[in-house]
């Protein structure tokens, strides 16, 4: 019996461990070893052990992808060298003509890989405000073959229905992939939901220590498996099999750690919410945010990212916050066990044109955290102070 037959069925904490872990056969090593080889000796041509070169198979590499299925409740993963080069595999799934409906509250590097190079090859995007999905449905065309939606979005905490946009999809024979790095698999399961492929910039919370720059992919279609697979390694952006040990790795407490980061983050909303200073707090937690409903149905909590804007708006004033934290680090990325403060306008947002950003609230002051496990009253103290 497989490692993933045997887990159907478990818990989430008992799966987020046991995903993808067999003792190695030749010494019995509980931790997946790490294959640092290119090649595997044949004995004659052909005659392996579905091993050949190291950018098609390796065993690190399969067992990760084996927990990555395991842990979002899918059929099949494949991890890719980066959270880009993820969605870069699925957008070559789409011919020159074809045309994505794509949310327009992305992280900057997505739409920067579909305005930028995909564009260049023919293929169309549409953007459109996805958390309404009226207008999801509207901007399919007959050249529509898939859809693009990330929730909760980066920076703004916008929360898409993701189980209406499924049906949308399927009604319309067009696939729809789910951007899950903000949500996790402990928050929420996109497959689960309809969803056709989900997206992880492993990166963010699977790897959690800011360690490593990895990506997945996670589908139950077979045959999109294998053309996926396909572009895997002929395309060849795979992780090596240090990185896919780290992220193996950071799965095993990825429960812990979120419920830590959505403790927190609920402790840093509260604080926000009720300071003189701040005007308004994008959080999905909040029983007044706009699409509260549906992140309560579809998620399992609301985690601990974050953005927010001062009452005085102005560039200066945001920047004196940004640099007067002391345990929140000024950094881009997120996920990580430490906090870490961020400005989206010049930061991770920056290659979104300004007129873009502003339309869809992403102002020149806004301010994102990423709540790290640290304790919560030191991370409030800290912020305290920086907010003066
Ligand atoms: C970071 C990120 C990506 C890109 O992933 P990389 O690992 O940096 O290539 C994609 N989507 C979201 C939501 C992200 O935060």
């Amino acid at each position: 019996m497989s490692n993933k037959d045997a887990l159907a069925g478990k818990k989430m904490a008992t799966k987020f461990i046991h995903a993808g872990a067999e003792p190695d056969p030749s010494t019995g090593a509980i931790m997946t070893p790490i294959y640092q080889t290119s090649t595997y000796v044949q004995s004659s041509p052909g005659d392996h052990k579905g091993y050949e070169y190291a950018r098609s198979q390796n065993p690190t590499r399969a067992a990760l992808e084996t927990a990555l299925a395991v842990i979002e409740n899918g059929k099949y993963g494949l991890a890719f060298s980066s959270g880009v080069a993820a969605t870069d595999a699925v957008i070559k799934l789409l011919n020159s003509g074809d045309e994505v409906v794509a949310g327009n509250d992305l992280y900057g590097g997505t739409y920067r890989l579909f305005t930028k190079v995909f564009e260049r090859f023919g293929i169309k995007f549409t953007y459109v405000d996805s958390t309404n999905t009226d207008k999801v449905k509207a901007a399919i065309t007959s050249k529509t073959k898939l859809i693009w939606i990330e929730t909760p979005t980066n920076p703004l905490m916008n929360i898409t229905d993701i189980a209406a946009v499924a049906a949308i999809a399927k009604k319309a024979g067009v696939l729809l992939c789910v951007d899950n790095t903000f949500a996790t698999p402990y928050l929420q399961n996109p497959l689960d939901l309809g969803a056709d492929i989900v997206m992880h910039s492993s990166t963010k919370y699977l790897g959690g220590h800011s360690d490593v720059i990895q990506g997945a992919l996670i589908m139950n279609d077979h045959d999109l498996r294998e053309r996926l697979y396909f572009i895997q390694k002929s395309c060849g952006a795979v992780p090596g099999p240090m990185d896919c040990f780290l992220v193996l790795r950071g799965i095993k407490t990825l429960h812990v750690r979120m419920r830590q980061h959505c403790d927190n983050g609920f402790v840093i909303a509260q604080f926000l919410r009720n300071h003189p200073k701040v005007d308004r707090v994008y959080w999905c937690g909040f029983k007044d945010h706009p699409n509260y409903e549906i992140a309560k149905t579809q998620m399992r909590g609301f985690g601990g990212m974050m953005s927010f804007t001062l009452k005085d708006d102005s560039v200066e004033a945001s920047v004196k916050v940004l640099s007067s934290t002391k345990l929140f680090s000024l950094a881009e990325s997120l996920g990580g066990v430490e906090s870490l403060i961020n400005h989206p306008a010049s930061m991770t947002h920056a290659s979104i044109p300004r007129e873009e950003r502003i339309k869809n609230g992403l102002t020149d002051g806004l301010i994102r955290l990423s709540v790290g496990i640290e304790d919560a009253d030191d991370l409030v103290e800290d912020l305290k102070q920086a907010l003066g």
